[in-house]
């Protein structure tokens, strides 16, 4: 015990020693716009919560009111006795919300992405991954015993090359994040399911960075890129823009999510989805489904910060998405320039190597539909001043 803990001990100090030790930043209010910590209250730049729906009145009144309906916790796996008609209910919603035929709860994304690939592939299959996509879905290929092809990200002359690679497999499953979080870049699905009919593969995407507010309607960058039906796989958050909660899913065809209920480890094995949840999230759905304003406001807030900043002479990541990548190149500047914009009351996050290419450090805003104007124009306001004190800007 000794000896393992002093080696615990040198790995801490080995992160602390590189410099990326992480804190955790403790909220002292609900995740909002603005938020209350130690240090005072200050603008929140840098939540999943897109469409402001983890505090909205109208989602706390659906909470409160399942809790009443429902009860609080389900004490079980979804196929003993952990299903209640409200998870069917979001089932469907989820599935109709994204035009799949079914759809099943995980508790996470992480989850579904972790019971996806073992379930669905064995060793006579390929899975041709995009080289950025998530941990969990790097983990949930890891789980299986596909042949493992990767392409560089977005680069559609690789994937080809790896889909004739694959041509002997008996299934090839092309995986790819939707958005890819540290550039709000989409992927090319379009080219993606081209390429997937011409050399039969089937399209896996997860949509966690776009489910419920990108696209025109929030059909995510299915939609976005013009690809809806074309996919035959979808995984998602609802910890994200659907309230931000816990929660994952998985939407696709009918046997497909059949299979899954009988074999998705994560799905067998681990509790039910909260009951509250389970409904918030069916109200979250709702809201988006009939009020197209917080859409439009997200889409508002998202085109003027990305304007004001590039006025004021930042270089950005080009796009449409509310993830808001600020190019700031050497390490630590980014650091620097987010603490800087803390004392000044803006919470941003600072990223460099190892999380982005060496040389590639930024600063990676997300605009929120909570966001009023004084609030972005606040955020900008201080982003020149702090810019110009560090001489990113002149
Ligand atoms: C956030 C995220 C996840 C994890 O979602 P959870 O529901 O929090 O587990 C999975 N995939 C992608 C692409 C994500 O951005």
């Amino acid at each position: 015990m000794t000896d393992f803990l002093e080696t615990i001990r040198n790995e801490l100090e080995s992160i602390h020693a590189v410099g990326v030790y992480k804190d955790e930043r403790i909220l002292l209010s609900p995740q909002q716009a603005r938020i209350r910590t130690k240090h005072g209250e200050v603008l929140n730049f840098c939540a999943n919560n897109y469409l402001g729906l983890a505090n909205h009145p109208e989602i706390l009144e659906a909470a409160r009111n399942a809790l009443d309906q429902y009860g609080y916790g389900m004490s079980s796996v979804r196929f003993i006795c952990g299903t209640q008609d409200v998870h069917k209910q979001l089932e469907k919603s989820v599935a109709k919300f994204l035009g799949m035929e079914d759809a099943i709860l995980y508790s996470s994304c992480f989850d579904a992405n972790g019971g996806l690939f073992e379930t669905l592939l064995t060793e006579q299959d390929a899975v041709i991954s995009d080289r950025l996509n998530h941990a969990s879905i790097i983990d949930g290929v890891r789980l299986c015993k596909v042949s493992r092809f990767r392409y560089n990200h977005a680069d559609m002359n690789h994937l080809e090359t790896q889909l004739k690679r694959a041509q002997k497999n008996r299934f090839r499953m092309i995986a790819t994040d939707g958005v890819f979080s540290m550039d709000g870049d989409v992927a090319p699905i379009k080219e993606i399911c081209e390429l997937a009919k011409r050399y039969q593969a089937i399209v896996m995407v997860d949509d966690s960075h776009a489910t419920g507010f990108f696209g025109a309607t929030g059909r995510g960058s299915i939609e976005y890129q013009d690809a809806l039906g074309e996919v035959q796989i979808i995984t998602s958050t609802f910890g994200k823009a659907l309230g931000g909660a816990s929660g994952g899913f998985t939407a696709a065809s009918h046997e497909l999510v059949s299979l899954l209920r009988q074999r998705s480890r994560p799905y067998l094995f681990s509790n039910s989805l909260s009951p509250v949840i389970a409904a918030t999230t069916l109200k979250a759905i709702e809201l988006i489904a009939h009020s197209p304003d917080l859409i439009r406001k997200l889409q508002d807030n998202t085109l003027f910060f990305r304007k004001e900043i590039e006025e004021a002479g930042f270089d950005i990541r080009p796009g449409s998405h509310p993830i808001i990548p600020i190019m700031l190149g050497e390490e630590h500047l980014a650091k620097t320039m987010a603490d800087k914009l803390l004392a000044e009351g803006v919470y941003v996050i600072g990223f460099s190597h190892p999380v982005v290419p060496r040389g590639q450090a930024r600063i990676r805003v997300q605009i929120s539909a909570v966001h009023e104007r004084e609030d972005i124009d606040q955020a900008v306001a201080a982003f020149q001043k702090i810019g110009r004190e560090l001489g990113v800007i002149t």
